[in-house]
């Protein structure tokens, strides 16, 4: 094996300076809870996606939340997602009280099939919820087709996909609402933290009072100079919203996130150049007309030319100190989705055949070139080692 005592971390946040210079600003300013600075990140993301009203949250999780409640589901409302994504994405469609159900995914981008949606398409759907997997926005254009033929709603889980692009737009303003994650691993981080985004004014305004309790102002606008004391909660909301100190930390990482998107690409096409010339594993897929964001670096295994399965490879790894993991374990194979809505193995056979084959390696834009060559060739020794 290659030099024994490199260590890979999965992943590492990009914090520097601004963001210290940015938190350390806002403590000493007095105001933590949600203000001024949550208003400046709210812009900030509004202007970089060119859509008119970002909604900041605690999590991309309530970002989607928001979103389906402000789309108006009703009891007994189906949304159509994917199975190959991650748990809270699911939970939110019970939450707002509707039923998930489930498309299979193209094996090749791990994204959702779109023939697949129109299968699954009842007269009870009133929304479909795309993921664009590992940061490579879906055929959005086949989507918002099946949509607008349908009368359905389209709330982007655009976790991943902070800064990518669909034929020129920025994923998560393609269709009517769009969610991202600041969780540590993301894109862009405040530690914990999410945001949605739509260009409908009423459901901004709705989002907004969602986040904060059902109240119709929230309380930076009520203590602010003209403001008074009086409130009045006009819905059941949530306690949502992000705090002014997280909000910080956004304010100085997006404006580093194109810079970032371009560190992880040139890795990206590292890993890629070495991996396309190796039998037995195939480097991740990319379409013609995206920006690829590149949260994941996701490889598929041809477990069929190998000696050894995903879990064994994934043991080689660990050994060599290389950190990775697996996106995702398919929703259907968790046991409470399988007792609460029926499903079993086998209902979703392209995902359960890519979640065998798949690895995310390490990706993140502090990651060295000996590290990477590292990664390189361990994955390579270990591919032609265990040939069949
Ligand atoms: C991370 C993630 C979420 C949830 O994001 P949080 O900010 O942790 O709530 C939702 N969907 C997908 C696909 C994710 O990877």
């Amino acid at each position: 094996m290659a030099e024994k005592n490199i260590e890979v971390p999965f992943c590492k946040p990009w914090i520097g300076e601004e963001e210290i210079k940015e938190v350390t600003e806002t403590l000493k300013s007095g105001w933590l809870t949600t203000g001024p600075k949550v208003k400046l990140f709210e812009e900030k993301l509004a202007k970089y996606n060119k859509v008119k009203h970002a909604v900041t949250v605690d999590s991309c999780t309530a970002a989607l939340h928001i979103s389906l409640l402000a789309s108006g589901l009703k009891k007994g409302d189906e949304v159509i997602t994917t199975p190959s994504t991650f748990c809270s994405a699911v939970n939110v469609i019970s939450y707002a009280g509707a039923k998930p159900v489930f498309a299979d995914i193209k094996p090749k981008t791990g994204n959702v099939d779109a023939e697949k949606i129109t299968e699954k398409v009842s007269g009870k759907t009133k929304a479909i919820m795309p993921m664009h997997y590992a940061g490579q926005p879906c055929d959005m254009g086949a989507v918002n087709k099946i949509a607008e033929g349908h009368n359905l709603l389209v709330v982007e889980d655009a976790a991943h996909a902070l800064g990518a692009e669909y034929r020129g737009q920025k994923a998560g303003t393609l269709g009517d609402f769009g969610a991202y994650s600041f969780y540590p691993i993301k894109n862009i981080t405040t530690g914990e933290g999410g945001a949605a985004v739509t260009n409908d004014d009423e459901a901004a305004e709705q989002m907004m009072k969602l986040r904060y309790c059902g109240i119709d102002k929230d309380g930076w606008k009520r203590y602010k100079g003209t403001g008074s004391w009086y409130y009045e909660v006009t819905q059941l909301g949530y306690k949502y919203n992000m705090s002014d100190v997280l909000a910080a930390i956004g304010v100085a990482q997006i404006d580093k996130l194109d810079k970032s998107i371009d560190i992880r690409a040139k890795t990206a096409k590292k890993y890629s150049k070495a991996f396309s010339e190796l039998e037995g594993i195939s480097p991740p897929f990319v379409k013609k007309d995206v920006k690829h964001s590149w949260h994941l670096y996701v490889v598929q295994l041809e477990t069929e030319k190998l000696k050894i399965g995903r879990n064994e490879f994934i043991e080689e790894l660990k050994k060599a100190k290389i950190g990775c993991s697996v996106n995702f374990i398919p929703i259907h194979c968790h046991s409470y989705y399988q007792k609460e809505f029926g499903l079993r193995k086998g209902m979703f056979p392209e995902t359960e055949k890519t979640f065998e084959r798949i690895i995310s390696l390490p990706l993140f834009p502090g990651l060295t070139e000996q590290q990477t060559d590292y990664v390189i060739e361990t994955v390579s020794e270990l591919i032609k080692k265990n040939r069949r």
